[in-house]
């Protein structure tokens, strides 16, 4: 559904709650995209080297961006082919960022991917926001970006541990450092509001209010990621980092099985999720 309107996605679907084929990008039904894809090297990284290792993400980053993705940001793009001609992980994204204009310096595409973080640090806040900021350096420097990930894992991280207001805790956490902007347009959510308009766009800050909004205010799992799939937009973004948000909330025994059973990778995933605990 990636860049479909909700209009035309409604006339098509109605509400679409089932995993469907032969989209945006010619996939069969069930396939993941960049979101997840870099989740995934993020994972494998933290389980295989015990802990956050921002070189060992970055060369992982880079043999997913030589596999040749259907799909993948501009900001990464660029990012991912200068690491692969040698910048350090803490240069390519930083020259990157200050090399773009405004409009198109502060996209999503390391919010997507930083979930992971949260289940081995999920206990030490300073730690998870240190990490969380350099896993996004790697390819988004912005501090839109780097906060970006620090909210939504310290969120995340608030869920596991079954906290009143999570988002509020986490916005409270990194209030001093982070970006008027970027709180700015947290705090209604975390005061309960919903915003007049909720957008789908590629910014961050869109992005992430529309999927914490989600994440945050459905009864399950499932409402949760068929409510931000269906706005259109940036569909596979806002359905991973509202599906992040939800599966802190609801546990991954609340995930439809009619959807787990249509990816490749779920066996994958839920054998690392377990190893990620250990980590811890
Ligand atoms: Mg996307």
């Amino acid at each position: 559904m990636e860049f479909g309107s909700a209009s035309a996605i409604a006339a098509e679907y109605g509400r679409l709650d089932e995993m469907v084929g032969h989209g945006t990008w010619n996939q069969p039904a069930g396939t993941i995209t960049d979101d997840t894809e870099q989740a995934l090297c993020i994972a494998r990284s933290l389980v295989e080297r015990q802990g956050f290792d921002p070189a060992d993400v970055a060369e992982r980053f880079v043999a997913w961006y030589d596999s040749d993705p259907f799909d993948i940001g501009r900001m990464t793009m660029r990012s991912l082919s200068r690491l692969k001609h040698g910048d350090a992980w803490d240069e390519a994204g930083q020259q990157v960022w200050e090399d773009s204009l405004e409009g198109q310096n502060a996209g999503n595409g390391s919010v997507m991917r930083c979930a992971p973080l949260a289940v081995p640090y999920a206990t030490d806040w300073e730690r998870l926001t240190e990490v969380s900021r350099q896993s996004s350096q790697i390819t988004h420097a912005d501090p839109r970006c780097t906060y970006g990930c620090a909210v939504l894992n310290l969120t995340i991280a608030g869920l596991l541990d079954d906290a009143d207001e999570p988002l509020r805790e986490a916005l409270d956490d990194v209030e001093t450092n982070a970006p008027d902007e970027l709180i700015g347009a947290l705090r209604p959510l975390a005061r309960g509001e919903t915003p007049d308009t909720l957008e789908t766009s590629g910014y961050v800050v869109h992005s992430l209010q529309t999927a914490l909004h989600d994440g945050l205010v459905a009864e399950s799992a499932e409402e949760a990621i068929v409510t931000a799939v269906n706005r259109g937009g940036d569909t596979d973004t806002i359905g991973a980092i509202a599906g992040a948000v939800a599966g802190a909330r609801f546990g991954a025994a609340q995930l439809p099985e009619r959807w787990l059973t249509a990816i490749d990778e779920t066996g994958e995933i839920d054998a690392l999720t377990e190893r990620l605990v250990e980590v811890a």
